[in-house]
């Protein structure tokens, strides 16, 4: 997206690009449809350890409408919503076709397009800049825009090596932490529910942090996925980095709260506490949840003990979901932390540290929630850093 603004704003654009044909992480996005944008947006969702309002100001220069009606318009791409979970996907659901009309705008706006090159450091010249490329002699330019994303699924090409570039640079880079991936409990306790589903409100709260998610649910072989799951994630894997190890994961199994289990719960005829449960949960998970409360789901209602309906009540509504670690990088959607925000431009993405040098995508210190809003962020800052850095000098005298 930055190169197809900066040729669209009159550069002579050169991409480099360490694999054969680039767009990796397009092709594997959302199971492979490319969940492209989300339908609406909560910029309240989006995580950064900068200044929130920098980030809100970086994301509103392309507001989520007009994003919407380049696709459709300029990469010929129409939208279809999912309505159940918010996001839009190309309605040929493939995501293939998202990447290559970037690839097709690019080069029908004169994108020279150079895969096989692996980028090793960026440094600044007296005028311009020097490109040092594993590949070849350096490249010599005047502008650089970097959207070397960040270390999540290393093999699509982004090994974090941009990250590096920059910090070597002077930028200050925030810790980095998988965000948006599995859970790990090990042994697993719910071991027996893989491949049951439910819709749940998960929170994560460790001593700074606290983050919660309402959506799916999904119990796997090695712990919890979906994405709730995935949405607090970073919780955990900040506090594992942290060495704390602290954070708590409790869940709201259903809609239900409090008071609609108790009057749920409530005596009458013959009915058990499986049987009860059992109409707002899947079965297995109705029962394992109940034993969990050390509660036979056999049990009639009306033989229910005080402390029993008390316990079955906070498991149902604040349960205690145990964990032991996270699948990192090698499965998380997309890396936290990164280059400090305040050490960038808002409107123009241009490094405050090195002019002439811009700054866009996974790279920086913001990520959001699953739904579309990590290429949001990728394109609205992609297309600002282009329209900047394509932009004629402006003459001295
Ligand atoms: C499995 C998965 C599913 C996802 N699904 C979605 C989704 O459905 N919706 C959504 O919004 N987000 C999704 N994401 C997140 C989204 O893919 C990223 O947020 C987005 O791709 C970031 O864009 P970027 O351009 O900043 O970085 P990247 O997409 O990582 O691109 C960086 C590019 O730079 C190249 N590169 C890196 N270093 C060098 C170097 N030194 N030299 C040359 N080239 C280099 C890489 O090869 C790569 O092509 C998903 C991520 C994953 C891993």
């Amino acid at each position: 997206m930055a190169a197809i603004f900066a040729a669209m704003s009159g550069a002579d654009t050169l991409l480099l690009e360490r694999t054969r044909d680039g767009g990796r992480k397009i092709l594997i996005s959302g199971g492979g449809r490319c969940n492209i944008l989300p339908a609406r947006v909560d910029e309240r969702r989006f995580v950064t350890d900068s200044s929130s309002n920098t980030l809100r100001n970086m994301l509103r220069s392309w507001p989520l409408e007009e994003q919407i009606t380049f696709c459709e318009q300029e990469l010929s791409l129409p939208l279809v919503e999912e309505k159940e979970s918010a996001k839009l996907f190309p309605a040929s659901n493939r995501a293939r076709d998202v990447r290559d009309s970037l690839l097709q705008a690019a080069s029908r706006y004169g994108v020279r397009f150079l895969p096989n090159t692996s980028v090793a450091n960026v440094a600044p010249q007296e005028a311009g800049w020097k490109i040092e490329t594993q590949e070849g002699k350096p490249i010599e330019t005047d502008r650089v825009i970097m959207a070397t994303g960040g270390l999540s699924v290393p093999n699509t090409g982004s090994d974090g090596r941009g990250l590096t570039v920059l910090a070597e640079l002077g930028h200050t880079v925030h810790p980095t932490y998988p965000a948006l991936t599995p859970i790990v409990a090990e042994p697993a306790p719910f071991a027996e529910l893989a491949g049951v589903s439910a819709r749940v409100t998960i929170s994560g709260l460790d001593r700074s942090r606290h983050s919660t998610a309402t959506g799916g649910f999904l119990f796997t072989h090695r712990g919890y996925s979906g994405p709730s799951v995935l949405d607090v994630s970073h919780v955990v894997t900040r506090s594992r980095l942290e060495g704390d190890a602290g954070a708590r994961l409790t869940v709201r199994w259903t809609g239900l709260d409090e008071a609609a289990w108790e009057a749920a719960l409530t005596p009458e005829g013959t009915r058990t506490v499986g049987g009860v449960l059992r109409r707002e949960l899947p079965d297995r998970l109705a029962d394992a949840l109940a034993h969990q409360a050390d509660v036979s789901p056999s049990r009639a209602l009306a033989q229910l003990t005080r402390d029993q309906r008390r316990r079955l009540i906070e498991m149902l509504v604040r349960g205690s979901l145990p964990w032991t670690g996270d699948e990192g990088y090698k499965k998380a959607e997309v890396t936290g932390g990164g280059i400090d925000l305040a050490e960038v431009d808002p409107r123009t993405m241009e490094s405050k540290l090195h002019p002439g040098l811009f700054l866009c995508g996974e790279l920086l210190d913001a990520f959001g929630p699953i739904g579309g809003y990590n290429f949001l962020w990728a394109w609205a800052t992609g297309r600002a850093a282009g329209l900047a850095a394509g932009q004629p000098r402006r003459s001295s005298g």
